[in-house]
């Protein structure tokens, strides 16, 4: 039998849950009306989607429909398990859907060691799953029955098309924020994100509960200093670029510790810096 990887269920709320798995730290959300329940990214494969339903299924019984925050295979990749247990509605935006589309086959490698069997496409739980949900650029309303969830995007940022989902005072905000760790800069646009993050800090509240995408739950000030520690490091990292010839790519070590973000994504982060620079 598959092997089951069971979240930490953690009670934000009335109506809120945030479920934590170990694998790479990611949380889903679960957000439950008095008619249909709503859970937040799937997880890297049938294993954690498998621990995640069950933990779901303690809590409610409820039909569920899915919102996947961004593409990524660490938070989409058990879409399929939740389609092979009854769930029909999938909700993205439409460039999500696009990248998963586009690249979802290719991301399988990076769960290899949690999910084998996502991995290797082995099994009836190993599919892709690309929401049909597309969500409204001026974003959308879902009813819970009594409970209602926002669903808004704030433009470009981890990716092209990161979407955020609050239910009240509780915020889930996919990886455009990220606890415990750096924030991954492989599809993003550094000052896009920044400039995101901004607008972010401005529009939560005192009381907001930000569950990020990867790691505990922070508050405001947590947003704004991750805001002021990307602009410092657009800064620095565009006289790094500057320092180098026309045309080419060599980040020396000293460089890479100027940046705030270690050594592998202060790398990415100074790669997306140079593609993107005018
Ligand atoms: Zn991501």
């Amino acid at each position: 039998m598959m092997q089951q990887l069971v979240p930490h269920v953690e009670q934000l709320d009335a109506h809120c849950w945030r479920m934590h798995h170990q694998g790479f730290s990611m949380n889903s959300g679960l957000i439950v009306g008095e008619e249909r329940a709503a859970v937040i990214d799937t997880g890297s494969g049938p294993r954690e989607a498998a621990g995640l339903y069950a933990a779901i299924r303690r809590i409610t019984h409820l039909p569920l429909l899915v919102v996947n925050t961004h593409a990524h295979g660490d938070h989409v990749f058990g879409n399929k398990y939740f389609a092979a247990h009854d769930v029909e509605d999938f909700h993205a935006t439409a460039a999500a859907a696009e990248h998963l589309r586009g690249h979802g086959d290719a991301e399988r490698q990076l769960v290899r060691f949690l999910e084998p069997e996502m991995a290797l496409r082995q099994g009836p739980y190993s599919g892709i799953v690309v929401p049909s949900g597309i969500v409204a650029d001026s974003g959308e309303v879902l009813e819970l029955g009594g409970v209602n969830m926002e669903l808004f995007g704030l433009g470009s940022g981890h990716t092209t098309g990161d979407l955020l989902v609050r239910c009240g005072r509780i915020l889930f905000t996919g990886d455009l924020v990220e606890e415990g760790g750096p924030p991954n800069f492989e599809d993003a646009d550094p000052a896009l994100w920044a400039d995101l993050l901004g607008r972010l800090g401005e529009q939560c509240g005192r009381d907001t509960v930000i569950v990020p995408g990867h790691g505990n739950v922070v508050d405001v000030d947590f947003v704004r200093r991750q805001h002021r520690e990307m602009l410092a490091a657009i800064r620095e990292g565009k006289q790094i670029v500057a320092s180098w010839p026309a045309g080419s790519f060599d980040p020396t070590a000293y460089q890479l510790e100027l940046l705030p973000y270690g050594p592998e994504q202060s790398t990415i982060f100074l790669q997306r810096l140079s593609e993107l620079l005018p």
